[in-house]
């Protein structure tokens, strides 16, 4: 039998970078051109060529801008889940603000998508232990699984599970979607999307992904709007967000297909529904 891994797209625009506010301040978001209506278009495109059903963790700011890109996502067979409103990192919150945000962005997906949002994943992964209330505050929210938790140095922690597991809060059990790293010689590297899948050799991400199913996990892959298509940003980045941004980079798409070789890809809510 064919494995299943879980595919997920953090639908964002091309200025929603973390740590360059200076660079692209909030004021002037609503004057950049966005990518979001051409990138949706490809990436239904390519789900359902191969038949996907993805989990589109999506931007408050960007649903507010373009509802009926949302709507299409939904309608398309793909599942809702939330981003934050505003592309700020967690840590960076009080526990209020971060309690109004994801209630709002619940609701104003629900309201689009007609379907329950249960799935949030923050910026940059920053819901870490430099914030252990927010999980709490998801689960008072009535969310019931989270993907933020990397298993990595600097954006994450290295020693977190690798595998999909359970974290406790007080409201409950959240099921935890870690992304797909790779352990390359004694160092733990993102692989599960933007420049470490671009990077690694694809014969390294499928032995991961073949260990971690022996462990009877799934892997968790993303995909950024701006990895689909011929994009050159209007402005001029710092050199590092330069390097792992790498606008114009249509490999993403490639290696995700060469994957569909030896696994399928399904939503987090798919996955969730088949081991009930
Ligand atoms: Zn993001």
């Amino acid at each position: 039998m064919r494995t299943k891994n879980i595919i997920t797209v953090d639908w964002e625009d091309w200025f929603h970078i973390c740590e360059v506010e200076d660079y692209l301040p909030r004021e002037k978001w609503d004057d950049y051109p966005s990518i979001l209506p051409e990138a949706t278009k490809i990436l239904l495109q390519f789900f359902k060529t191969h038949n996907i059903s993805a989990t589109f963790f999506i931007l408050g700011y960007s649903a507010t801008r373009f509802p009926k890109l949302v709507e299409e996502i939904s309608k398309a067979g793909h599942e809702l889940a939330y981003h934050t409103a505003n592309h700020s990192l967690v840590y960076t919150q009080e526990p209020h603000g971060f309690r109004e945000d994801i209630r709002w962005g619940k609701q104003l997906l629900e309201e689009i998508g007609k379907q329950p949002v249960l799935g949030f994943r923050a910026p940059q992964w920053s819901l870490n232990d430099r914030c252990p209330w927010g999980l709490d505050c998801l689960t008072e929210a009535g969310y019931t699984y989270d993907s933020s938790h990397a298993p990595l140095p600097i954006i994450g922690t290295p020693s977190y599970p690798e595998s999909v597991h359970d974290l406790k809060t007080s409201q409950g059990a959240l099921q935890e979607f870690p992304p797909l790293i790779l352990n390359l010689l004694g160092l733990k590297v993102p692989a599960g999307g933007g420049w470490g899948l671009r990077t690694w050799p694809i014969r390294a991400i499928r032995h991961k992904i073949a260990r971690l199913n022996g462990m009877d996990s799934p892997a968790t892959l993303f995909i950024h709007p701006v990895e689909v298509i011929d994009f050159t940003p209007p402005l001029r980045l710092p050199f590092l967000k330069r390097l792992v941004t790498r606008f114009g980079r249509r490999t993403t798409l490639f290696t995700i297909k060469a994957l569909l070789a030896t696994t399928d890809f399904i939503s987090i809510s798919q996955y969730r529904n088949q081991i009930q």
